[in-house]
C-alpha cells in the first residue's frame, strides 16, 4: 500500500533496524522501545488490523507466531517470558494501520495492560 509506513519499511524505502526477514514476515526494532527488547513483527502483505484477518490471509499471522517463537528461543528471552501485543483500532491505541505484533521482553511486564 502506497502511503503505509510499514509497507515502506518492508520495501526499504524507510530505514529500519532489521531483526529477521523471510518471504512472509519482516521483524524490526521499535523506534521508541518500551522494554529492553521491543520488536515489531509485520506481515509482508498489507493487512490493516486484526479486524481484517480472514481465511485468505490468516496463514501470514500463523507464520508470524512461528517466527516469534523462533526469535524468542534464538535470542534467549523465551525462557524468561515475554509478551506479544497487537493493538487493534483507535481505542486500543493502534497508530500504524498495517497489522503489527509488538514483542516485548527483558523486564517484568505489568498486567493488566492499559
Ligand atoms: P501501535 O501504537 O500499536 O500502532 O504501534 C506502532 C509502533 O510503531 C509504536 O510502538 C512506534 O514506536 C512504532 N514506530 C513508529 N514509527 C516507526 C519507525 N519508523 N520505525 C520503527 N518503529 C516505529
Ligand atoms: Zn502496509
Amino acid at each position: 500500500m502506497e502511503d503505509c509506513l510499514f509497507c515502506k519499511i518492508i520495501k526499504g524505502e524507510v530505514p529500519s533496524n532489521k531483526v529477521y526477514e523471510d518471504d512472509l514476515v519482516y521483524v524490526f526494532k521499535d523506534i521508541a522501545p518500551a522494554a529492553p527488547v521491543h520488536y515489531l513483527a509485520v506481515p509482508k502483505k498489507h493487512i490493516s488490523s486484526a479486524l481484517e484477518i480472514d481465511s485468505h490471509n490468516s496463514s501470514y499471522i500463523a507464520h508470524i507466531y512461528e517466527v516469534i517463537a523462533k526469535i524468542a528461543k534464538d535470542e534467549g528471552f523465551g525462557k524468561d517470558g515475554f509478551r506479544v501485543v497487537n493493538n487493534c483500532g483507535e481505542l486500543a491505541g493502534q497508530t500504524v494501520f498495517h497489522i503489527h505484533f509488538h514483542i516485548l521482553a527483558g523486564r517484568e511486564l505489568e498486567w493488566p495492560a492499559g
